[in-house]
């Protein structure tokens, strides 16, 4: 566990419980309990930015870029997969530390791991995402307001595919194409054939066996049919559409070897020749 990104994935990997969806596929969704208003931090700024309102206990030009990037990330989804944005509210709560983040959980989500650096909780229409103050803050909040926007978009999202696209998007716009810190592992992943087939990361049904070769897979994944051939994206775009849909998706994998000849050599062609 010496690669950063492995710690990472880690830290965060197991925010919420998983049960079968009515599709048979994955949710995603932590069951909510009251928050109450009266409870909530010592918020120095409210800011709305597109479908985010958030609370942060620190003034929100310290975080940089981030809200920039938020502000274009429903956009960049639609772009990418075809996901409209969403019609409710996602609630952004940041926190100036670790302490204020675990004290206000343990106050209003009891049952959350607090050991996390970030959160996305769901239940029915409501959506929140926690996270404090961190080098890893902007990483955070753009993976957590990922999972956000595709549990607004689709009824459920398989897990693999969750992971996979959270990570993606998780870096800055201009990173995702070359600069993600899971590249390199994948690579290495790949060359050393130790490299999780699509098949079988479809069936990781519990996100606590879910590993940090898992993520990486994931993401290679979610890479390759987002910048690979275009009827690798067209193939996911109808998958999640057919999700939205709520018509059962049935295997992603098996979709693309239908429409991919080679479809594992291509992969790896086109991960090894960037
Ligand atoms: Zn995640």
């Amino acid at each position: 566990m010496n690669n950063p990104y492995t710690s990472e994935v880690a830290e965060r990997g197991s925010r919420r419980r998983r049960q079968p969806g009515p599709l048979g596929l994955l949710t995603a969704v932590w069951l909510m309990v009251f928050l109450p208003a009266s409870a909530a931090g010592s918020w120095v700024e409210r800011r709305h930015i597109g479908p985010f309102r958030l609370y942060a206990e620190f003034p929100l030009q310290k975080t940089g870029r981030l809200m920039a990037d938020l502000r274009r990330l429903p956009d960049d989804l639609w772009q990418a997969l075809r996901l409209p944005p969403p019609d409710g509210v996602i609630d952004v709560y940041l926190f100036e530390a670790r302490n204020s983040y675990q004290r206000y959980l343990a106050a209003n989500l009891p049952d959350a791991p607090r050991q996390r650096r970030a959160l996305f909780v769901r239940s029915g229409d409501s959506s929140r995402v926690f996270a404090y103050r961190s080098r890893h803050l902007n990483t955070d909040v753009r993976h957590e307001c990922t999972h956000a926007l595709l549990h607004a978009a689709l009824p459920m999202v398989p897990l693999w595919l969750d992971e996979g696209l959270a990570t993606y998007f998780e870096v800055a716009p201009g990173d995702r194409f070359r600069g993600h810190r899971a590249r390199r592992g994948a690579i290495w992943d790949m060359r050393l054939g130790r490299m999780e087939g699509l098949g079988d990361l479809e069936k990781v049904s519990s996100v606590a066996s879910f590993t940090a070769g898992d993520y990486r897979a994931s993401w290679a994944w979610v890479h390759f049919m987002i910048h690979g051939p275009p009827e690798a994206r067209d193939t996911l775009i109808a998958y999640l559409a057919d999700i939205r849909a709520r018509q059962p998706p049935g295997s992603l994998h098996v979709r693309l070897r239908h429409e991919i000849r080679d479809l594992v050599r291509r992969f790896e062609k086109h991960h090894l020749r960037q």
